[in-house]
């Protein structure tokens, strides 16, 4: 489209009580990159990525997506407008197979697919196999498709976390939010997880920002660095330049 940042965040400003859980926070992502946003516990990450989703008010600020301010926007067509997201405590329907929760998310971004369900027009069947179709495009992309017809919620852990990411790309976002998705892997998984996430963005043309903890994780996939601590943007930059920020090195050691 334009091509201005993907997403341009502008002073958000979000209190809960006396707490100021983001406090003025400023940055772009721009399109077809891995941003990374990092910070210690309690920094504001999730905040952030809530008020992306509008599951959280902001007091003050704006959120720019695609060209579009969605703070006034109505919930219905935040949906609609191409952000998927992968949640730390999976969201996805544990007794369910594997192939339902990746349609469920491809259905997630289609309008038209909610329209025909909710009048039963006969549509319906060809939507339902538009959505088979780019589950099963989805589970192939992911290594998946042996697990296919298994309850989500019986796979190891790691596995889960794939049908997860699956669930956020069958919808085709043009930003995809990944809340600390390196938690719980093991050596191998995260190995795979790096490539996964560069791989969206190179082969998928697709923009991530990445909520993580696993350092090496975030300073080997991103393009771009966003730190927080207690809710304000101590600074940005590529990997090296962050990693020998002395604000960043100070909140994670503790320092004043
Ligand atoms: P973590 O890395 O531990 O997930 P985080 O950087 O994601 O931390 P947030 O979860 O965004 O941090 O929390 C920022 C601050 O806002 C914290 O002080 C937290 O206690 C507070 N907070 C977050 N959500 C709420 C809420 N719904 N009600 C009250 N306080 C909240």
């Amino acid at each position: 489209d334009n091509g201005g940042p993907l997403l341009s965040v502008r002073g958000v400003t979000v209190r809960f009580g006396g707490i100021v859980a983001l406090d003025g926070v400023s940055f772009d992502v721009p399109r077809h990159q891995v941003c990374g946003l990092i910070g210690p516990n309690g920094a504001g990450k999730t905040t952030l990525f809530n008020c992306l989703s509008r599951l959280y008010a902001y007091q003050a600020g704006d959120i720019v997506f695609d060209g579009e301010s969605i703070t006034a926007m109505p919930t219905h067509r935040i949906a609609t407008l191409g952000m998927g997201r992968t949640f730390q405590n999976l969201a996805m329907f544990r007794t369910l197979p594997v192939r339902d929760n990746i349609m469920i998310g491809a259905h997630s971004r289609s309008a038209s697919g909610f329209i025909a369900s909710a009048l039963r027009l006969p549509a319906v069947s060809a939507e339902e196999r538009r959505l088979r179709q780019r589950a099963d495009e989805i589970m192939e992309y992911l290594e998946l498709t042996s697990v296919a017809d298994r309850p989500a919620g019986d796979l190891p852990f790691g596995t889960q976390k794939r049908v997860e990411m699956g669930r956020a790309l069958a919808a085709d976002p043009k930003l995809l939010l990944l809340d600390e998705p390196a938690a719980g892997l093991n050596h191998e998984e995260l190995a795979d997880l790096g490539r996964l996430i560069t791989d969206v963005r190179d082969r998928l043309k697709m923009t991530v920002l990445l909520v993580e903890h696993h350092m090496s994780l975030v300073m080997s996939v991103s393009d771009h660095i966003v730190a927080l601590n207690f809710g304000k943007k101590i600074a940005e930059g590529t990997p090296a330049e962050i990693q020998r920020h002395p604000d960043v090195i100070a909140a994670y050691l503790g320092a004043p």
